[in-house]
């Protein structure tokens, strides 16, 4: 599995729609201050389903729509959309047999949230579902933000174990034990 591309489209400070593309294996996104470096880590995040305006560096969830610059006006809903290379058939369930799965999120100034799997719409779970234990999620380790190691460092026993079942690839199975378990 690997990440092809980021569409932003109303996203922060990424008003016009634009496809950022990830062609070889290594990319760096490098840019003056406040030019949108971490907004475009931020969208991984939030189309993941990330829930916490506070996570996302705002203040409520629809803080990520386009507010306003000098000389261009607000709008009214962000949108975003990853690209993922699955010839290796690493996210499972019903797409395991898709060569490309696309993940999108919407929001609109209501904060209505749509999630979107290959242009079908569907739950946030549904996305959840998929990437669960493959160290993609909005708040797993295949983003290592600023303080991470730190917190890994001081994390409280469960909190650690947490994280390595999910490097291990067991949470899923965990996960759905337990919605088993709810039934
Ligand atoms: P640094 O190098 O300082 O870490 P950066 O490249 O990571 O900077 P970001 O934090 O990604 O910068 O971008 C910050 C910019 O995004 C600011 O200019 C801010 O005004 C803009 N921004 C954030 N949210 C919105 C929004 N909802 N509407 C318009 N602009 C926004
Ligand atoms: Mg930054």
């Amino acid at each position: 599995m690997r990440l092809k591309s980021i569409k932003l489209a109303g996203f922060k400070s990424f008003v016009d729609p634009v496809t950022v593309p990830f062609d070889s294996n290594m990319t760096a996104i490098v840019g003056p201050n406040g030019c949108g470096k971490s907004n475009v880590i931020d969208a991984v995040r939030w189309v993941m389903g990330e829930s916490s305006a506070k996570t996302l560096r705002g203040e409520s969830m629809t803080d990520v729509i386009f507010n306003g610059s000098t000389g261009r006006s607000p709008i009214g809903q962000a949108s975003i959309e990853l690209v993922f290379d699955n010839r290796d058939g690493e996210l499972g369930g019903a797409y395991a047999g898709y060569n490309e799965i696309a993940v999108k999120r919407l929001v609109t100034r209501e904060a209505q949230s749509s999630y979107f799997l290959n242009g079908q719409k569907c739950r946030r779970r549904d996305i959840a579902d998929i990437f669960l234990g493959t160290g993609l999620g909005p708040r797993s380790y295949a983003i290592i933000g600023q303080g991470m190691i730190s917190r890994l460092v001081e994390a409280r026993p469960e909190e650690l174990r947490n994280t390595l079942e999910e490097a291990a690839g067991i949470s899923k199975y965990k996960e759905r034990r337990r919605e088993t378990e709810n039934r």
